[in-house]
């Protein structure tokens, strides 16, 4: 099946067409058509369409909505010149795959988008209420494009942690803010979490069951999870993503008091210290300099620069420390698994976290470390290392794709 996954943002839409289907997923055989990503949607829009095996073109074009933006994608598809042969008609696509970022309790799994799924969707725009709407935005664009007969799947970025037992995702707050308004942790980056374990699992060639796992995804956004025998059992983002680790812009954990406290003394609302904690704080807020790890980091060797050496100590330290509590969720662990952005390409911010882990059996090989290929698997610790640590690029598009061919053959997610 070909299957365009589209993962829809405020003003930006990220697609990835993919053939697969069950076989293809059991012999790991997908093949990655196309990607790319449409920026600016409602004005003059900034386009970036990459054929498989061909350069990336750039373009600009007037895009009113997301219909327009999906409308430009198939047409490139479709064209002769594109370079994917296997695409020349919207037959040609068999169906989508939405990345929608909350799912609440009701949705534990990818599931095939009805009217009534929908709805479920839209009563979760209060737990999400920049993400989900925009969500909706993508579903509907698509249905638009390709008329209601072609299957549309929705894969959610809080599927994956349904499994928390409730001591793990309860607050200590008055239970009944739970039963009215569902204030618990729902926790986010599911579909990469799963998939770096799935591959995990497949490396090592043992059983979902056995595999017991703590994993780090370190990207702009940042969280850590603790799976036993296959499952999330706890995650460090909360009610909404802002909770856990420390983030490009997203101040992580902080003492709840901070808001009023930085609300009475800055003269800002609630709503204003939100946004601060959400877009000026992390490693952008400590450093005042920027959120990208990248340039932090080069501030830091170049010029010494003491708040980017600061904020890359905060965030290694915060990520330090929630491996030391997972460790102890999980029942000690067989392997910890970096992605993201960080994660994959930075052997410095690795070699920190777990630096003074050796107690726990973490014993990092420098040398492995700083030869890891990013796009690659890799193992980083030494061959006696009681706990492996590896580096899995993540792919949240091909785990999306996949689930909506097993949604559309009705095949069992849990493999
Ligand atoms: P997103 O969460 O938006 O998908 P990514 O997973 O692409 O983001 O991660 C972006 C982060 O990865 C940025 O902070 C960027 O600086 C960082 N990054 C990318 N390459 C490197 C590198 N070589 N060294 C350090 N950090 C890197």
């Amino acid at each position: 099946m070909n299957v365009l996954v589209l993962n829809c943002g405020s003003s930006t839409l990220k697609f990835q067409l993919i053939t697969t289907d069950l076989e293809q997923i059991a012999d790991n055989t997908d093949r990655r058509l196309a990607r790319g990503t449409i920026d600016r949607i409602g004005g003059e829009a900034i386009v970036l369409l990459e054929a498989a095996g061909r350069a990336p073109e750039r373009t600009t074009a007037p895009l009113r909505d997301t219909r327009a933006a999906v409308e430009l994608i198939i047409r490139w598809a479709c064209a002769e010149n594109s370079g994917i042969d296997t695409i020349t008609s919207v037959a040609d696509i068999h169906a989508v795959g939405h990345r929608v970022v909350h799912g609440g309790e009701r949705f534990t799994h990818s599931v095939v988008i009805s009217d009534e799924v929908l709805r479920g969707i839209e009563d979760c725009i209060e737990l999400a209420p920049l993400h989900n709407p925009t969500n909706i935005k993508g579903i509907q664009a698509a249905r638009e494009v390709f008329g209601g007969g072609l299957p549309q799947v929705a894969v959610f970025d809080t599927a994956f942690h349904q499994t928390l037992p409730e001591h793990a995702y309860l607050y200590a707050l008055p239970y009944q803010l739970y039963r009215r308004h569902r204030v618990r942790r729902y926790g986010f980056h599911g579909t990469s979490h799963r998939y770096v374990a799935y591959r995990f699992r497949q490396l090592r060639n043992i059983p979902r069951e056995q595999t017991n796992v703590i994993t780090l995804h370190l990207g702009n956004g940042c969280s850590i999870a603790a799976i036993r025998a296959g499952d999330s059992v706890d995650t460090s983002m909360g009610l909404t993503p802002l909770e856990g680790l420390v983030m490009g812009t997203r101040s992580g954990d902080i003492d709840p008091a901070i808001v009023d406290f930085i609300a009475a003394k800055e003269g800002l609302t609630s709503r204003e210290v939100e946004t601060l904690l959400n877009k000026q704080s992390g490693l952008l807020g400590i450093s005042g300099l920027t959120n990208d790890m990248r340039e932090l980091l080069a501030e830091a060797h170049e010029h010494n620069d003491r708040r980017a050496r600061l904020a890359i100590e905060v965030f290694c330290y915060r990520a330090r420390k929630y491996i030391g509590a997972y460790m102890a969720v999980v029942n000690g662990t067989d392997a910890i698994v970096f992605t993201g952005g960080i994660g994959e390409n930075s052997a410095e911010i690795r070699a920190k976290i777990c630096a003074g882990l050796e107690w726990m059996g973490i014993e990092v090989d420098t040398d492995r470390n700083d030869r890891y290929q990013p796009g690659t698997d890799g193992l980083i610790t030494k061959d006696d290392s009681r706990v492996a640590v590896y580096v899995i690029p993540t792919d949240e598009e091909l785990l999306i794709a996949r689930d909506t061919v097993r949604c559309v053959r009705g095949a069992p997610q849990r493999f």
